[in-house]
């Protein structure tokens, strides 16, 4: 059966983009007879607020969606996140990781044989500063950040997805990475970050198994980490679900629309008399 989800972030107003994605993954899942799920990505306590997470139930039954409820809550799984990472630490693939933005800027500036620095999906990628030369062992260390070795967890991997949709640069069908891109230009990632016990790229792909998700639909923004989120499934012994990554909704200027672009947001264009049908038209549905 085809299990769909739509995962906002209670951080703001949702917007058309959110709009086409939670659309498109509602109507991928009726057309097949399937379920679409609602989860409430709301793991970063210092942004996320009960009002936004309001607005989105709100915009998204006025947009004419259902879904099962209770809905998931990415803040009632912690304990979950934490087994996941538990298993990873065990298997000696994660460090922890004292630098903060300034040491690893500091890092990358420093000459390096001429090498400029990639720029992965989580920004410059890590110079591997705190990286230790053996796999660590002993207890787990709680509330500090913790990356994955990228190098170690590659090793013996072969990362390949399927992608339904399309990536910013055109890719589709089977898609391969070798470990060289994984290091070179993903690299070092973070699986927990300070005072959170978890990450955007842990918590989705814990949470997409846990909610037997069979395809995944989402904005390309995501695309690039997708192959983070293959690698953390292989390493959790979890199935890799199809991905349909969608084009982004843009403003006139082509640029991305963002969640501070609250002009764009759903709830502005209802106020304005706005309809569903009128949504679904300006995001090209
Ligand atoms: N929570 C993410 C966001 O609001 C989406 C996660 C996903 O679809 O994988 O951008």
């Amino acid at each position: 059966m085809v299990v769909t989800r739509f995962a906002p972030s209670p951080t703001g107003p949702l917007h058309l983009g959110h709009a086409y994605s939670a659309l498109t993954a509602e109507a991928l899942a009726r057309g097949a007879g399937g379920t679409f799920l609602l989860r409430i990505e709301d793991i970063d306590r210092s942004r996320a607020r009960p009002e936004w997470e309001e607005q989105i139930y709100d915009d998204l039954h006025w947009l004419g969606i259902a879904w099962p409820v209770p809905v998931m809550r990415q803040s009632d799984r912690l304990q979950s996140y934490s087994e996941a990472l538990q298993s990873l630490w065990d298997k000696g693939l994660l460090y922890p990781c004292h630098c903060s933005r300034r040491d690893i800027a500091d890092a990358l500036s420093a000459p390096q044989d001429g090498v400029v620095p990639a720029f992965g999906p989580d920004g410059p990628v890590y110079p591997g500063t705190c990286r230790p030369h053996a796999p660590l062992n002993g207890a787990m260390p709680l509330n500090l950040p913790l990356r994955l070795d990228m190098a170690r967890a590659i090793r013996g991997i072969d990362l390949v997805f399927s992608e339904i949709g399309c990536g910013p640069d055109g890719q589709s069908g089977t898609i391969t990475y070798d470990a060289s891109h994984m290091i070179a230009e993903i690299g070092d990632v973070v699986l927990a970050r300070r005072d959170m016990g978890t990450s955007y790229h842990l918590s989705v792909v814990c949470d997409d198994a846990a909610q037997q998700v069979t395809d995944v639909v989402r904005g390309q923004d995501l695309f690039e980490a997708t192959a983070i989120h293959v690698l953390l499934q292989r390493l959790l012994g979890l199935k890799t679900p199809l991905y349909h990554h969608h084009r982004l909704i843009r403003d006139a200027d082509g640029k991305r629309l963002a969640k501070r672009d609250d002009a764009r947001a759903i709830a502005a264009y209802r106020n304005e008399g706005a309809t569903p049908a009128d949504i679904r038209r300006m995001v090209g549905l």
